[in-house]
């Protein structure tokens, strides 16, 4: 049976990742409930603007079953605002937030004159060419505990990351036709 992939649908590019997810042969269902939630195999928290995601998030009781969606070993993948808002720690913040991952995050980390720009991204763990990064206003992890693996650098700077069955992108890998990505989620779903 094809997996249920949620995407949460509170705010930001909620559906260029439904279309990645189709594309790749498993079930998109748009999330905004913990009971939406409680039908979905993985959880992708999309890109957008990470503090008023995450009041969203607290103001539709969603920071706990998305928290318990994860202790039970479901996926999560978090792209550039669903990276902040899963992670412990965002520097100079006390914005609401999951605070799943052990990492700590700089927000809007490459300025105001390059805000958005795409790059190329060596991604080891994906094979073949380098993947095309699409940065708007993009985090960097700064610092992360020991069980989590650094799956891609710009720069020198962290922008791939996993912990466990965590995922987290600086970059929107739904907004580009490659989809080795979202493969690679949906791998962490059927193992
Ligand atoms: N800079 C945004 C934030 O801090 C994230 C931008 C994005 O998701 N593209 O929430």
């Amino acid at each position: 049976m094809a997996s249920t992939i949620g995407i949460l649908s509170l705010q930001g590019a909620v559906a260029p990742h439904a279309e990645a997810v189709r594309d790749c042969g498993a079930e998109a269902r748009f999330v905004r409930t913990a009971e939406e939630l409680s039908a979905c195999d993985a959880l992708i928290i999309p890109g957008g603007e990470s503090t008023t995601m995450g009041m969203l998030m607290e103001r539709f009781d969603l920071l706990q079953p998305i928290g318990e969606h994860a202790r039970a070993g479901k996926p999560v993948l978090g792209t550039c605002a669903g990276m902040i808002v899963l992670s412990k720690d965002i520097v100079d913040s006390d914005q609401a937030r999951l605070g799943l991952m052990d990492t700590r995050v700089a927000r809007n980390s490459y300025g105001r004159q390059v805000e958005s720009f795409e790059s190329p991204v060596s991604i080891p763990a994906l094979g073949g060419d380098d993947f095309p990064g699409v940065f708007i206003r993009a985090p960097h992890v700064e610092a992360m505990s020991a069980d989590t693996e650094t799956l891609a650098e710009l720069d020198g700077r962290a922008v791939f990351v996993r912990q466990g069955r965590l995922l987290a992108s600086a970059f929107h890998p739904e907004l580009t036709s490659d989809r080795r990505l979202h493969e690679y989620f949906l791998g962490m779903v059927n193992s």
